[in-house]
């Protein structure tokens, strides 16, 4: 690990202005991906500014939009119970991640902003476009069972590795920031971009920009909803493939209204925009719960490791679809 600064910043305009001080200055939530990646000397920054006494706090407003601050462990907010009652797939996304020690350090804003768990990503003996433009991909012809089968490009494949973005990608969440030229507000679904040919450009925040919060509209049927992630092992694994939905069906059994999104596949949280489409108006039935699927699904690329995932992705759509409905029953 390299030598570095640490400060601490009472308010964000504090961590705002030291972080112009150093041209390697880096925001710290709990540290527990930053830390790691500083280890292996993947991130070297030279001053760390501590982040983690700012906007701890979670407040509904009178519609019943949630604001949560970016400073928020993981823990407080999956056992928040305005969460776990109007918005249990996001309290069981989050739950589903790590563990309780790495939840108990984790912010919200780290969460959003972890960077991929891509085996190459954090061996710097590797050939990696994200770490080094232009420097290759030792992915693409590597092992690559975790990578993304949505999304992705000839510069990388990785997927993004957050459970908790998945379910508020679902929820429509926005993100809000505040930097050197002001405050402004990102819908969580624009914040992450795709590789295309720049790889090292994961998301669209300018340069300083700290998140302060994650706004959650109400959503009147987010009751019904759920998360689920497949993984190889029952604790301490990145989803292979997880779905996070709430379905809103009529007296005629019909699908009202739907929120779907897919993690491990992508290297973002990915809105299953094709699927809600192909679902809204129609019968809540497994069959068309299948051709939604298939609808998210048609643009989808195997590499030669994780052609699994396509049809895996499609279950696990149905069955939570189905679960949801049963639920509702
Ligand atoms: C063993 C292990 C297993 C894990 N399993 C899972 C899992 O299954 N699912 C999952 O989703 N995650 C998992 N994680 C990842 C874990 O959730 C993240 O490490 C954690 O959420 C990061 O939050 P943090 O506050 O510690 O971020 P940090 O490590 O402090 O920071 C992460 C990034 O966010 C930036 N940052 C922090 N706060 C701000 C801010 N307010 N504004 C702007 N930038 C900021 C930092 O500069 C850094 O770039 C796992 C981690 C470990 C170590
Ligand atoms: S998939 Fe992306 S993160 Fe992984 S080695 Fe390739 S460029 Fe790097």
């Amino acid at each position: 690990m390299n030598l570095f600064t640490y400060e601490k910043a009472s308010t964000p305009s504090a961590a705002i202005e030291l972080s112009g001080k150093s041209s390697a200055a880096r925001y710290l939530g709990g540290g527990t991906n930053l830390v790691d990646l500083m280890r292996e000397t993947v991130e070297c920054p030279q001053t760390l500014i501590d982040v983690t006494a700012l906007a701890d706090g979670i407040d509904q407003t009178g519609d019943g939009t949630l604001m949560i601050g970016g400073a928020v462990k993981n823990t407080a907010l999956a056992a928040d119970m305005r969460v776990r009652s109007a918005y249990p797939v996001l309290s069981r996304a989050l739950l589903s991640g790590a563990s309780a020690q790495i939840r108990n350090m984790a912010t919200v804003a780290g969460n959003i902003l972890q960077r991929t768990r891509c085996r190459y990503f954090y061996d710097n003996a590797s050939h990696c476009n994200k770490r080094e433009p232009g420097g290759g991909c030792d992915a693409i012809g590597g092992f690559n069972r975790y990578h993304a089968v949505l999304g992705a490009s000839s510069s990388c494949v990785a997927t993004h590795p957050s459970d908790m973005c998945v379910a508020l990608v679902a929820l429509d969440a926005v993100v809000h920031v505040e930097g050197p030229s002001g405050r402004r507000a990102i819908p969580l679904a624009e914040l992450h971009r795709l590789p295309g040919d720049r790889a090292d450009l994961e998301t669209e925040l300018r340069p300083r920009e700290l998140i302060t919060a994650v706004e959650i509209p109400q959503l009147s049927f987010g009751r019904r909803s759920t998360y689920r992630k497949v993984r190889d092992r029952a604790s301490y694994a990145f989803a292979l493939v997880s779905v996070a939905a709430a379905l809103d069906i009529d007296d005629a059994g019909n699908i009202r209204d739907v929120r779907l999104a897919l993690g491990g596949v992508a290297p973002k949280p990915w809105r299953a925009s094709k699927a809600e489409a192909a679902l809204r108006g129609q019968p809540a039935t497994e069959q068309t719960f299948r051709a939604a699927a298939e609808a998210e699904l048609s643009s989808a690329k195997a590499l030669r490791d994780n052609g699994f995932k396509i049809e895996l992705a499609k279950r696990t759509i149905v069955a939570v679809l189905n679960e949801l409905k049963g639920e509702g029953a």
